[in-house]
C-alpha cells in the first residue's frame, strides 16, 4: 500500500519534519532523504534543535514543580530520551501525559513513550493539530480538564503555514484549559539569524515541508490572552526557571511559558 493510501505507512520518498529533527538531534530514525534536507540547513541548525530540546526539559521541570501534573504534548515528535513524561514523572511520579503526533514514524516508536512510572499514566494520539477538536476529544478521555493542564506546543507551529491559522488552532486548544492552565511553546524563527533564513527555508521547500518562520511579533500573537511567566517571550537559551542558566546564545527559537488566566 502506498503512503498516500494510508497515512499510517512510513513515506520514504519525502523528507519529514520529526525524522529531520532526529536527524539533527543526532538520532538514527531517520532515512537518505531527511539526511539530505537536514544537510542543507546551516550548520547552527544542530545546536538550534539541541537548545529547544533543552528548553522544553526546563519548562517542563518548571511547571512539575509548579505542581502540574497533566500534560497534553502536540507534536511529540520521535522520542529522544529524557523524553516529556520522563522529566515530569522524576519530579511528580503520579504525573499523566498524553502525548500527539501525526506522523506514523512517531506512532511506530510511541512504545517508548507509554513507558510510564506505575503511578503515573502516559497514552498516545495519533492526530493532527489542524484538527484540534480530535484531539481534545481523545485528550478528555485520560486527563482531568476540570484540574489544569500544561499544553505543549514546542517546534511544531511552525510547520503551520498562515491559511491553516496556527493562531486560531492554538485558541481552540487554550480555551479548552480550565484557569491556572499552562502553554509551554517554542517556535522557529529567522530573526536571529537573518543571513541564514534563505538557506532554511530553501532546503524545507525543497524538501516539500512547508515551514514558515515568524517573527517576534508574530510568535508573540500566540500568547494573546495568557499571562506570560518570567523572563516572557525570549530566545531558548534565556529561558531558564529551573537548573542553571545555560550559556546566552542565539538559539532560533523564540520560546515562552503563560499562565491561563
Ligand atoms: N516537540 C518535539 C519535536 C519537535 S519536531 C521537540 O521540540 O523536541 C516537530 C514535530 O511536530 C514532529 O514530530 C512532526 O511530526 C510534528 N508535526 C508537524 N506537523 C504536525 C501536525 N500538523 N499535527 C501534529 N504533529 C505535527
Amino acid at each position: 500500500m502506498t503512503a498516500e493510501r494510508d497515512p499510517l505507512v512510513i513515506d520514504t520518498s519525502k523528507p519529514h519534519p520529526a525524522r529531520v529533527y532526529d536527524w539533527l538531534l543526532g538520532g538514527k530514525d531517520n532515512y537518505l532523504v531527511d539526511q539530505e534536507l537536514g544537510q542543507k540547513l546551516p550548520a547552527a541548525a544542530r545546536a538550534n534543535a539541541a537548545r529547544n530540546r533543552a528548553f522544553m526539559h526546563r519548562a517542563a521541570a518548571w511547571l512539575a514543580h509548579q505542581g502540574i501534573d497533566q500534560f497534553l504534548d502536540i507534536g511529540t515528535g520521535i522520542p529522544t530520551e529524557p523524553n516529556l513524561h520522563q522529566i515530569v514523572q522524576a519530579i511528580t511520579p503520579s504525573a499523566r501525559i498524553a502525548y500527539a503526533d501525526n506522523d506514523p514514524i512517531v506512532l511506530r516508536h510511541a512504545e517508548a513513550l507509554l513507558v510510564s512510572t506505575p503511578d503515573g499514566a502516559t497514552t498516545y494520539i495519533q492526530a493532527d493539530v489542524r484538527e484540534p477538536q480530535d484531539i481534545l476529544e481523545h485528550a478528555r478521555g485520560f486527563l482531568d480538564f476540570r484540574r489544569p493542564v500544561a499544553l505543549s506546543l514546542i517546534a511544531l507551529m511552525h510547520f503551520i503555514t498562515d491559511e491553516e491559522d496556527p493562531y486560531a488552532l492554538t485558541r481552540t486548544l487554550v480555551d479548552a484549559l480550565p484557569p491556572g492552565s499552562f502553554l509551554m511553546f517554542s517556535h522557529g524563527t529567522a530573526d536571529e539569524h537573518p543571513e541564514l533564513e534563505k538557506s532554511v527555508s530553501t532546503a524545507y521547500k525543497e524538501g516539500q515541508v512547508p515551514l514558515r518562520m515568524r517573527t517576534r511579533a508574530e510568535v508573540a500573537r500566540f500568547f494573546d490572552g495568557l499571562d506570560l511567566v518570567e523572563p516572557g517571550l525570549v530566545s531558548a537559551t534565556d529561558w531558564h526557571q529551573e537548573g542553571p542558566a545555560p550559556a546566552r546564545e542565539r538559539s532560533g527559537f523564540y520560546v515562552g511559558v503563560a499562565r491561563v488566566p
